[in-house]
């Protein structure tokens, strides 16, 4: 029997749909405020956004295109046959609205396809794209993962986020007020954090109430800002064994109906400046695993929560996907 320490995504799929489930990158063609001029022309200072280009896409290539190869490819590589269609570059609510449905509503209509994953910033949820992504979520699955990194205000302004913790916050409450799934992106190991801002974010993020959480180590990626500093010695990046142990600490202190979409992060081995341990993704999350029953640990443990809520089917998950 699997020994379960974390609620995954697969178990995650399986308690909604009853089978399994995979996403399929797509590129959008999306910006982002932070990029072009609107709050910043640099963008976030460890951001490269071609690092979450999907590595089978062709320049040019329209939704259904990328659909048809990406499903193609997973059914083949494991058996499966419903996808989430996943919007990963840049702000993928950001933009006009008509081109946005037009570009959502292509990929819902791909066979297969059973729900919407959009990744964007916390103040890129305008009142009308709520409205919109509202209505949208009563007609499919979504999820909108939000980038938070961070609730340090300070390290928020050192990676150039343009954007505060008190607007991470009113991003949450608007898409739990609308029946939203959400999401947290959350980096660990950026220079200044350290144990107790691992602690604050993740007291932070159950403040939030978000259903999902995605940890990430920093990594330094090429042409980006922080590839600048790293050069120049600013400091230094956490070591893998330090990174576990931050990892370990933030699911510790995380409720255990949070469905955990990622523990590590990485970029193609062509971007990728350092730490080199990043892309050893099944390493890391090995070693994780590992950690966690060496300690006899699981998510919510040090909130008095005992192992076997992991497996607990989630309660109210209809009232979140609302199919009305
Ligand atoms: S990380 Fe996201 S918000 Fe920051 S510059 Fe890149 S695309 Fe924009």
């Amino acid at each position: 029997m699997e020994d379960k320490r974390i609620r995954n995504l697969n178990s995650f799929f399986r308690n909604v749909f009853g089978e399994k489930i995979c996403k399929v990158g797509m590129w959008g063609g999306f910006t982002c405020p932070n990029r072009d001029g609107t709050l910043s022309s640099e963008g976030c200072t460890f951001c490269n956004p071609l690092s979450s280009h999907p590595k089978s896409y062709v320049e040019g290539q329209s939704i259904t295109q990328q659909l048809s190869d990406g499903c193609r490819y997973i059914t083949w590589r494991f058996n499966v046959n419903s996808f989430i269609s996943y919007f990963q570059d840049y702000t993928t609510t950001y933009g006009d609205q008509d081109e946005l449905d037009a570009l959502y509503s292509e990929a819902l209509s791909y066979p297969g396809v059973v729900g919407l994953s959009l990744c964007t910033r916390p103040d890129c949820l305008p009142e009308s794209m709520l409205d919109y992504l509202e209505d949208l979520s009563r007609r499919t699955f979504l999820w909108v993962e939000v980038g938070v990194q961070t609730s340090d205000d300070r390290i928020l302004r050192d990676m150039n986020r343009c954007h505060t913790s008190l607007d991470t916050v009113r991003s949450f409450e608007a898409l739990h007020a609308r029946n939203i799934f959400s999401a947290a992106h959350m980096i660990i190991g950026y220079p200044g954090s350290t144990r107790e801002t691992v602690l604050a974010d993740a007291a932070f993020i159950r403040k939030t109430g978000t259903y999902g959480l995605k940890l990430q180590n920093l990594h330094i990626v090429k042409n980006t800002l922080i590839e600048e500093q790293y050069a120049a010695g600013e400091f230094e990046l956490m070591s893998i064994d330090t990174y576990i142990d931050m990892v370990i600490l933030f699911l510790e202190h995380t409720e255990p109906d949070v469905v955990i979409l990622r523990l590590t992060g990485e970029a193609p081995d062509k971007l990728t400046v350092a730490p080199q341990w990043s892309l050893h993704k099944m390493h890391i999350l090995n070693s994780i695993h590992g950690e966690m029953k060496e300690r006899d640990t699981w998510q919510g443990k040090a909130l008095g929560f005992s192992k076997s809520t992991i497996d607990e089917p989630l309660r109210n998950i209809r009232a979140h996907w609302r199919t009305d």
